[in-house]
């Protein structure tokens, strides 16, 4: 592995070399080691607000269905079809039965369609830092989530300055991240934004990859988008109760063309509503009996987002591909061990 980089949107398919080569290049252990940084700071910053650090299932009878155009595992669980993890989203909500305040550094797995290869984003094994508050809103969990951002590049510009200056990454760019709040639009600003640089957009659906990478572009540091339409997104995020259509959920974007680092939302927990909205979203709400059980007897309101945390690291570090902060990366359509 070099330590190319180009700004997060370079879209040309640079796929890793040998596995020696990469295990044992500069490039590699710096970038392993920023990891590494960025999880002890999430860790530091999430136990001092008395969060529970869990792990989350990898292997269960059902998983995140809202992983657009992304195919799940499965697996033969002793004759049952099971599935391998997409996100912890359904074990988030049920884990607040046990404590106010959770989160996890969960491994996913998503066989993302071919062409993700190049992408700079996509792996099809990646892992989220998944925070979910129980009765919390979303404006709670963006305000978490921009803390936690702005305290782990605070924290890992100190405890591994060396491995990026490796990287050669100008810490300069995070100046202005460190000062000041982040910008919030709505994704209707957004379409509108992107309209107005000919970039068209559906009003109904999640922002095109081509299109959050323009408003990437344009930012110098990490914004929020609110209010995805109800048909973006998966059954869990919650619809405003006064906007009929609009998800209380967020986005938050990286700058320089880096993109979406985390996907956030207050989620739906009544049980009329969720057997409602997998239905809309073309789910059998029969598969979801163990959640579903749960939520007829009463799981609590919250709002959490998922992190990701080769996305972040890849931000942080400047690195022009996310799999350069993987030791073993997983691509789609590329087999590697
Ligand atoms: P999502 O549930 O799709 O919103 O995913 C939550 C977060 O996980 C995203 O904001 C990304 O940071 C990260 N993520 C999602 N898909 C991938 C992927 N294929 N490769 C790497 N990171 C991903
Ligand atoms: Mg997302």
């Amino acid at each position: 592995m070099t330590t190319e980089r180009s700004g997060g949107d370079q879209g040309e398919a640079r796929l890793p070399g040998p596995l020696r080569e990469h295990l044992s290049s500069p490039g590699t252990r710096a970038a392993l080691r920023v990891r590494q940084g960025v999880l002890a700071a999430v860790r530091e910053f999430l136990a001092a607000r008395d969060f529970v650090e869990l792990q989350a299932p990898i292997i269960g009878p059902v998983t995140d269905p809202g992983v657009r155009g992304a195919k799940q595992v499965d697996i033969d669980y002793y004759g049952q079809r099971f599935k391998l993890m997409s996100s912890a989203i359904l074990y988030k909500q049920a884990s607040l039965l046990t404590f106010d305040r959770i989160f996890c550094v969960a491994p996913n797995v998503r066989l993302e369609p071919p062409e993700t290869a190049s992408t700079g984003r996509h792996l099809v094994e990646f892992h989220q830092i998944d925070v979910e508050v129980a009765e919390a809103s979303r404006e709670d969990a963006m305000e978490l989530a921009q803390a936690l951002v702005v305290h782990v590049i605070g924290t890992v510009m100190r405890t591994v300055a060396g491995d990026l200056e490796t990287l050669g990454r100008d810490t300069g760019a995070f100046t202005e991240l460190l000062e000041q709040p982040f910008d919030r639009i709505t994704h209707a600003e957004a379409i509108a934004e992107l309209a107005a640089m000919g970039h068209a957009q559906s009003r109904d659906s999640e922002i095109t990859w081509s299109g959050e990478r323009v408003l990437s572009h344009k930012a110098s540091r990490p914004f929020f988008v609110v209010d995805y339409p109800k048909g973006s997104r998966g059954f869990y995020d919650r619809e405003s109760r006064t906007r009929s259509g609009v998800l209380r959920n967020f986005d938050l974007i990286a700058p320089e063309g880096y993109g979406e680092l985390s996907s956030g939302s207050e989620r739906e927990f009544e049980y009329a509503t969720l057997v409602t909205r997998m239905r809309e979203t073309g789910e059998n709400p029969a598969k979801y009996t163990w959640y579903l059980d749960l939520a007829r007897e009463g799981i609590r309101p919250s709002a959490g987002f998922g992190l990701g945390l080769e996305r972040l690291t890849r931000y942080i570090t400047g690195l022009s591909h996310v799999w350069q902060t993987t030791a073993y990366p997983k691509l789609a359509g590329v087999i590697s061990p």
